[in-house]
């Protein structure tokens, strides 16, 4: 007998029908004897929807009450999911995050697990209940509600499988798996069946939304066995794990992430000199702007060209700062794009194979793709190329690297 949580998204359990339809699978789970810890979002443009309500109030609510409010949500659906089993004969209880003590620091609306206490959940299932947990919520030492940033509740299931030791957490959404990458990008993309926890973490950083990034971090410190699956399609879905042996004998990559949210800033003509580097990323981090990738140039002339890309979102407040540097330092000029976007290979197989970088740029000069500017780690090769030549380059790397689904005869 194990012991598994499962986590069901918005969509899942966005209308009663479809909180029926929730109820249903974890009947038939139970009935298998598995004991089952159930964590749910709220209804789907229900978080969206109480938060718009706050700001018709105020533009920027207070976070204690936001969290007050915005918890509500949860709580709605583990009572009607509670009820829906109870309904069917399936002995069950809901708890909020506070009932429960989910124990979080004090940060609203972004606050940390610290502690879950599992002593009330533990009792439930001994006595053949099956737990309903609100996910995204918490409380903190004073006793307000937390919550835990926008897609917490992902991170709530891993954190209650960990507490409680699960054999495994899994996440029901609105997909069948991870896939290798965008299915809409590439239509061959294919569901891995497995994926490491790093991997993971390197697609969820890079643009694919399966799963909160905090979720799986918090899943690979404590070695949490994850599982995506689609709620309402019966499959093995895609399990997330430590193990690397058995990924090792999959392609040497696992997937291709791309993503559309950054934009480049060059300063140039700077002074070649010790401290320039500082002299220019300094102000942008006192700023709080967060800087992806960086290259800086071979100098000539005594002076360099520094490139770095940012969020989107910070870009025109990174270009105010840097043209500030730019005077202090004398440097020719900044120029910036937006218009770029960053594709990346990922995959641990990398560690153990030579040339996955110049087979990647091959396939992007196949295409005559400009490559702007690159970074790779142990697991993972980016590139940042000119914004409408992303789905191509996208489409070429997925090929070049054997990842396209086999067609069918006749297809
Ligand atoms: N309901 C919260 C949100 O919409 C948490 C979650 O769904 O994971 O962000
Ligand atoms: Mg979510």
């Amino acid at each position: 007998m194990a012991l598994i949580v499962q986590k069901f998204g918005g969509t899942s359990v966005g209308t009663v029908e479809r909180i029926e339809q929730v109820a249903e699978k974890v009947k038939k789970f139970r009935e298998g004897g598995d004991d089952i810890v159930v964590v749910v979002s709220a209804m789907s443009g229900e978080t969206n929807r109480l938060i718009d309500l706050a700001k018709q109030i105020s533009e920027q609510p207070v976070p204690r009450e936001l969290d007050v409010m915005v918890s509500t949500g949860e709580q709605v659906t583990i009572a009607l999911l509670a009820m829906a089993l109870i309904k069917r004969g399936v002995p069950a209880v809901s708890y909020t995050g506070n009932q429960v003590r989910i124990l979080t620091d004090s940060a609203h609306n972004k606050a940390r697990i610290l502690q879950i206490d599992d002593q009330k959940i533990r009792g439930d299932l001994k006595a053949g209940r099956v737990v309903v947990v609100a996910g995204f919520q918490g409380v903190d030492e004073h006793g307000n509600i937390t919550t835990l940033g926008r897609g917490g509740s992902d991170t709530t299931g891993v954190a209650l499988a960990a507490a409680l030791k699960a054999d495994e957490c899994q996440i029901y959404t609105d997909v069948d798996g991870v896939y290798t990458t965008d299915p809409r990008v590439v239509p061959q993309a294919q569901r891995l069946d497995k994926i490491t926890f790093e991997e993971m973490l390197e697609m969820a950083s890079l643009g694919s939304k399966v799963l909160q990034i905090r979720s799986v971090e918090f899943a690979g410190k404590y070695n949490v066995p994850l599982r995506v699956l689609h709620s309402f399609q019966e499959g093995p879905g895609t399990l997330i794990t430590l193990d690397e042996e058995e990924s090792m004998e999959q392609p040497i990559i696992s997937g291709i992430a791309f993503n559309r949210d950054e934009a480049k800033l060059t300063i140039r003509g700077v002074p070649d000199i010790p401290g320039v580097a500082f002299k220019i990323l300094g102000p942008i981090s006192a700023a709080n702007i967060e800087v992806d990738m960086i290259v800086q140039n071979v100098a000539h002339d005594n002076t360099t060209d520094f490139t770095f890309t940012v969020h989107r979102n910070d870009y025109q407040n990174a270009q105010r700062v840097l043209e500030q540097t730019a005077s202090e330092l004398g440097a020719r000029e900044v120029i910036g794009d937006t218009k770029i976007a960053k594709v990346s290979i990922v995959g641990v197989g990398m560690r153990s194979h030579a040339g996955v970088a110049s087979r990647m740029f091959e396939a992007l000069a196949k295409e005559t793709i400009n490559i702007q500017m690159i970074s790779t780690s142990e697991i993972k090769v980016s590139v940042v190329i000119e914004e409408k030549y992303l789905e191509l380059a996208v489409r070429a790397l997925h090929t070049a690297f054997e990842l396209d689904a086999p067609t069918r005869q006749g297809e």
